[in-house]
């Protein structure tokens, strides 16, 4: 459930697109210009970030009422902002302010090692959201001295205090936001603001012994929406609502949030934003659920929102949840491609490779939604999921269903931004670099496509075999994934594509093909430690179905490999013999789903999909290294700008792309902080 991240220090590959598996995934786009429309898609490089730019297509395409529910949610997303900062950590918005106000107002040199290194320090807040990594969750320690700051906060005439510095610079203290370590108390030791001082882990598990759901079939979020504290020697939930802990911010993410429902889609959505207020007004986690209901159900619109307290990733007890916030709009070309994908879903079934008694006689496309991000606050920002599935309630997916979408324009620019260095170093040709600019982000996006809405609702099970997880037990998920793949491998080089018009021609398709062979061979190997074996699915199953390729092919030199000037590379010859061989592996994965055969599943993951060649690797690590690729990425959001006429009423709304990170986090500081620290 819930977010699909892009696994650390990738650049890859469009394909994470995926939301299959509820896993970050990558493949093998490394493609793409930097520079497009919209200025230079990288903004900021900083410590182990990077930040990037991403673009709302067609917001145009929306009516004025749709972009003024995207403005008004977006407003509400960023009211809420403040409360994210307080919850990583009590100090957080004291020690923001303290920053902006010398990035604002200092007038004194700002080079030499004590302002680069505050600088520095002042970013990794932002991005973070706090003082703590937003990843690993260990806090900064800052690399200028306690006196350079105190110096810098007197020529502005701003003052903290020493309690708060003290958490700044005694590295003893607030080490980590969340401590998982069961040797201490995790309550006491983690340095988040979910409990109040005093509170231990043996009071939060005597308070919750005594807290039921009314109704045991269906459980609350208990503890989801408030701060646990002592009063007067009793313990309590502080609960974050209006009038209530948090009471600044909520109000005004209540006040454009009743904006919204004056322009709402339809009806459904409009209840559901009604019923999020009054969760807001009142805190009550049964008014949370009836919205959860609401909002699942409310598929109708182009425009999609996450608002509230819904991640519990920053809790060690995993109860309580950070704000946050995205809005969406519908990716009407991706819907498109979709759409003509599940159309066809029969006539995919009947032209495959596979055997005919394991296709399906009446095949339904998998429903599957791309959308854009449009704005992004709180645990969503400036570091953002590709994908998001929810609501997290589980008895409320069973009984009502959840909505999955992947973030198409995020994965975009993180493709964008992403692989031109990677093509360079591992691609051979100047013909296949040509072609992977040109193609490969489309090849990616459409193997996604097909992959999800044709390969994963593919074939049928042989009657009296079992689901593969009882068949093929711990290869299944590795062979569900290779055999989707395969899927789309297939299909992508088929002249349906270019009938369907969705390729303008095969060259898309060989640079899918160029990209998951580079991937499956090289590339990916990126990810691992030296001495690491492939443990995660999807890097197994790409290994295996590329490794697999290649030897098969190997006395007609489909693909070969070839060595030059101590550098490996793996190029593909013959694209239609490549496309060949992925029929004949999908139809024999398809076999192995359809019988159960665990025996010929395992050989087949053991022998192509574990086992990592050593040398390889190393090379992999070596050429990778200087291509200074961020472990961590994120976003600056486009500013939305309302046209108003003289009466003030908004007549359009403008989608700006100048701001730097730097600018942004100051105009959220100076426009969006509503809580009093
Ligand atoms: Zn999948």
């Amino acid at each position: 459930m819930k977010r699909i991240y892009l696994p650390v220090g990738i650049f890859v590959l469009g394909m994470a697109l995926f939301s299959c598996s509820q896993k970050a995934t990558d493949k093998n786009t490394e493609n793409m210009e930097i520079v497009s429309e919209i200025g230079d898609i990288k903004v900021d490089r900083f410590a182990d970030v990077q930040v990037l730019r991403y673009e709302i297509k067609d917001f145009d395409k929306l009516t004025l009422n749709q972009k003024k529910l995207v403005y008004y949610l977006s407003q509400a997303g960023l009211a809420g902002r403040d409360i994210n900062y307080d919850q990583n950590n009590p100090y957080n918005i004291r020690i923001r302010k303290a920053l902006e106000a010398i990035f604002e107002n200092y007038k004194g040199e700002r080079t030499g090692d004590d302002w680069n290194n505050f600088e520095v320090y002042a970013k990794q807040v932002w991005f973070s959201n706090g003082i703590h990594h937003h990843y690993g969750m260990d806090k900064f320690n800052p690399k200028f001295s306690k006196d350079y700051f105190q110096s810098l906060l007197k020529a502005v005439n701003h003052t903290l205090d020493a309690a708060t510095l003290e958490v700044m610079f005694n590295p003893e203290i607030a080490k980590s936001r969340k401590i998982k370590d069961p040797k201490q108390d995790i309550i006491v030791a983690s340095a988040n603001g979910f409990y109040g001082d005093g509170i231990t882990l043996k009071m939060v598990e005597d308070f919750y012994a005594n807290v039921k759901s009314p109704d045991p079939k269906r459980p609350l979020e208990i503890g989801l929406n408030s701060t646990l504290i002592l009063n007067n020697g009793k313990v309590q939930e502080d609960v974050w609502k209006s009038g209530g802990k948090y009471g600044k911010a909520i109000e005004q993410v209540i006040f454009w949030l009743k904006k919204a429902t004056t322009v709402a889609e339809n009806a459904q959505q409009k209840a559901a934003l009604e019923k999020l207020i009054e969760y807001y007004q009142t805190g009550d986690l049964k008014t949370w659920d009836d919205y959860n209901i609401l909002w699942a159900q409310s598929t109708k619109g182009d425009i999609d929102w996450i608002n509230g307290f819904i991640e519990v990733y920053g809790d060690a007890l995993g109860m309580r949840a950070n704000f946050e916030s995205i809005v969406q709009i519908t990716d009407f070309e991706a819907s498109k491609q979709m759409k003509a994908l599940a159309e066809n879903a029969q006539w995919f079934e009947d032209n495959s490779t596979i055997m005919d008694e394991h296709k399906k006689k009446k095949v339904k496309g998998v429903s599957y939604k791309v959308v854009q991000a449009a704005s992004e606050s709180g645990d969503a920002s400036p570091s953002t999921p590709i994908g998001v599935n929810l609501p997290n309630n589980n008895w409320i997916r069973e009984e009502y269903g959840s909505k999955s979408v992947s973030l198409g324009n995020i994965i975009e620019a993180y493709d964008k931004a992403g692989g031109k260095g990677m093509i360079d170093e591992f691609g051979y040709s100047k013909e296949e670099k040509e072609r992977a600019q040109k193609h490969a982000y489309l090849g990616g996006k459409l193997h996604t496509a097909l992959h999800e809405v044709i390969g994963h609702a593919s074939g049928v099970i042989n009657p009296g075999v079992g689901q593969p997880s009882e068949s093929l037990k711990q290869y299944a998920s590795t062979l569900e994934e290779a055999r989707a793949d395969l899927v789309g491998l297939y299909y992508i080089y088929d002249q349906k594509m270019i009938d369907l018009g969705l390729i303008p021609s095969f060259e898309v398709a060989k640079a899918e093909y160029d990209g998951y062979i580079r991937n499956g061979m090289m590339t990916q190997l990126q990810r691992l430690e030296l001495g690491q074996q492939l443990t995660e699915e999807h890097m197994q199953n790409r290994q295996l179905v590329a490794s697999w390729a290649y030897e098969k092919g190997q006395k007609d030199k489909v693909i070969e490999k070839i060595v030059k000037d101590g550098k490996t590379y793996f190029v593909v010859n013959d694209y239609l013999k490549l496309r060949d061989l992925f029929g004949q592996l999908l139809r024999e994965i398809q076999r192995i789903k359809s019988e159960g055969d665990f025996k010929a599943g395992q050989a087949l993951v053991d022998n192509y999909g574990v086992k990592v060649d050593r040398a390889l690797h190393q090379e992999v690590l070596t050429r990778v290294k200087p291509l200074n690729i961020a472990p961590y990425s994120g976003f600056v959001n486009p500013t939305l700008v309302p046209i108003t006429d003289k009466n003030g009423e908004i007549i359009d709304v403008k989608v700006s792309y100048d701001m730097n990170f730097v600018e942004q986090m100051l105009h959220y500081g100076k426009n969006y902080s509503f809580l009093e620290k």
